[in-house]
């Protein structure tokens, strides 16, 4: 399917690895221009120079912390004027609901509800100018049904889905389309520290938990990042303008639920 997007320009933050990177790879594959962040200089450059020589398109790359205002304005200066944005940070630790401190908290709220929100309130005005604008969210099947040792997302990510349940609903008019995409269990880094995370609680080996854990998705497996980047590039394409304001479960149908 042409998505109808090739030769836009687009933002996508965190992506030197993992779901960023899937968006990014399936981004430039519909031939579109990138901007890319992460804070790892090295693994940041590697993945611009693969999307470029894998896609011809142009890719610039920003060494930036997505959670720190000034480095967030030099993201914004080189991604000026773009017509699609995809969010992304890192996760919260886990841990158990009575184990946070406010500072816990407010890294949370920082890095995975005020940043997303600081980047849209900065380059959707320009989209909805423009009359055209797609915005993706990668936020967690956390704000579905919570996970218990992932309180701070549960809890962060639970904000930024209400603040784009209003907001995009309230530029649809102008062109701009709003939506998040909630992952279950990807293989990603982040899975695998997560496996150690659950091998370590119940005094099994990483291998066994993410065995444990792949059982416990009808899917019967992880998912991967190319197929999340996938479904992001089409919420990013020109098909898209009728779904807004939508939370997509991407999950293998881990997350019990009829509706
Ligand atoms: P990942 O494999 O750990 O990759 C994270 C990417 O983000 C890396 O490129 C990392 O590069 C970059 N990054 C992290 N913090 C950053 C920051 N402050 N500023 C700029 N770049 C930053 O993680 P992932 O699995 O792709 O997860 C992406 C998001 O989806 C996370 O918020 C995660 O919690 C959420 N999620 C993931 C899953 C899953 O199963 N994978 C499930 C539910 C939710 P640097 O470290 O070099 O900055």
């Amino acid at each position: 399917m042409d998505l109808g997007i090739r030769g836009r320009r687009a933002l996508v933050s965190a992506a030197s690895k993992g779901l960023g990177r899937g968006c990014a790879g399936a981004l430039a594959a519909a031939g579109v221009d990138l901007v890319i962040c992460a804070r790892g200089a090295e693994a940041l450059e590697a993945t611009a120079e693969d999307l470029r020589r894998s896609y011809g398109v142009k890719v610039t790359a920003v060494q930036a912390d997505v959670t720190l205002e000034a480095d967030r304005a030099r993201v914004l200066e080189a991604a000026a004027g773009v017509d699609i944005l995809v969010t992304n940070a890192g996760g919260p630790p886990p841990g158990l609901w009575n184990d946070w401190s406010r500072e816990d908290f407010l890294k949370a709220l920082d890095a995975n509800m005020l940043t997303p929100i600081a980047f849209m309130q900065a380059l959707v005005p320009g989209m909805a100018q423009r009359g055209w604008g797609r915005v993706v969210n990668i936020t967690s099947a956390s704000v579905r049904a919570p996970i218990d040792v992932l309180g701070l997302s549960n809890t962060a990510r639970t904000g930024l889905t209400g603040f784009v349940a209003g907001t995009a609903r309230q530029v649809a008019r102008q062109g701009v389309v709003i939506n998040n995409l909630l992952p279950g269990i990807h293989a990603t880094d982040r899975a695998v520290s997560l496996d150690q995370g659950a091998a370590k609680a119940r005094g099994i080996t990483p291998e066994e938990a993410r065995q444990a854990r792949a059982a416990s998705i009808p899917a019967g497996r992880y998912g991967t990042a190319e197929e999340f980047g996938a479904t992001c590039a089409f919420l990013c394409s020109e098909h898209a303008g009728f779904i807004i304001g939508q939370n997509i479960l991407l999950d293998g149908g881990a997350t019990n639920l009829t509706l």
